[in-house]
């Protein structure tokens, strides 16, 4: 349990990372009509870079969700669900299938392509869970698809003076995530701290760095700028990711990860490089020769 001691030692002020910008997340209408909020997407490339998009799918009406996101396809990137209730049932086409429940995640890499269908269905009428998108660089863009599925009993959880760190991907505090091999080399994290709890995460710099609160409110970075539920707020270079929970306690996913720095081409479920690519993309899905493997 950290001491006031440590706490005051382990930090520096020079490098604590600040917050360059918070944006409300935005009421979005998607898939089959279902209602979600979007933390950031197309108007936010490239600041974002090397994430594409986080959607927060927290149902206050669970029935919203019920036309899920029928057959579509994906290549060039990455997605990420994570739930917190209810589930997410898929299936695809390399005949793929599963669902992912609460406190699971699925780390999905489209790479050359897939089609899938991604159903959420409430859980004694409850729903909710986030999905996040991760670009892929050029040289990776089309490679095999593959998945990882983690259950909630197999994500390990840091438990600190205050918080509960669960790690997803990267570390925090010793503690390794089981999503590995990603490009991005992406830290995932979903923070839990009590009414006024300090929270620090190192992080090495060069990375893009974002918080997305779902819960209660907390003071980010040196100057302790306030992030609400439903916010996201993304953070400038440096070294050390800091926060503070306000009186409500604070829940929040923490994401960092190695920017790209390619040009983006987006269309709907597909990201690449060129407007070319993105047509011979949409010329595949018309001749049906998107997907390459598993047929
Ligand atoms: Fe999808």
């Amino acid at each position: 349990m950290p001491s006031v001691d440590i706490w005051m030692n382990m930090t520096d002020e020079r490098e604590v990372i600040e917050v360059i910008e918070v944006l409300a997340a935005r009421p979005t209408v998607e898939g089959a009509g279902g209602r979600l909020r979007r933390a950031f997407s197309h108007a936010e490339v490239p600041r974002f870079d090397p994430f594409l998009m986080l959607d927060d799918f927290r149902a206050e009406r669970p029935s919203d969700y019920l036309a899920g996101f029928p057959y579509h396809p994906h290549r060039g990137m990455e997605t990420v669900t994570y739930m917190l209730e209810g589930i997410v049932a898929h299936d695809d086409s390399m005949g793929h299938h599963g669902a992912v429940g609460a406190g699971a995640v699925q780390w999905m890499t489209a790479g050359s392509g897939i089609v899938h269908q991604e159903m959420p269905r409430p859980v004694e009428g409850r729903m909710g869970g986030f999905q996040l998108w991760v670009n892929l660089p050029a040289e990776k863009k089309l490679m095999e698809p593959r998945y990882q599925e983690i259950e909630a009993g197999a994500i390990p959880i840091y438990r600190g003076d205050g918080a509960t760190v669960r790690v997803i991907a990267g570390e925090h505090v010793g503690v390794r995530g089981p999503v590995a091999g990603i490009v991005a080399e992406p830290t995932f994290l979903d923070v839990r701290l009590e009414a006024g709890t300090a929270f620090e995460h190192p992080t090495p710099s060069g990375q893009t760095t974002f918080a997305y609160v779902y819960g209660g409110d907390g003071a980010f970075g040196p100057d302790g700028t306030v992030v609400s539920d439903a916010h996201v707020a993304r953070f400038g270079d440096g070294q050390l990711v800091r926060a503070r929970a306000g009186e409500a306690g604070l829940r929040f996913l923490l994401a960092t990860g190695r920017p790209i720095g390619e040009p983006i081409a987006w269309r709907g479920p597909v990201v690449m490089n060129t407007e070319a690519e993105l047509a011979e993309a949409f010329r595949e899905l018309r001749d049906g020769t998107f997907v390459k493997k598993g047929e």
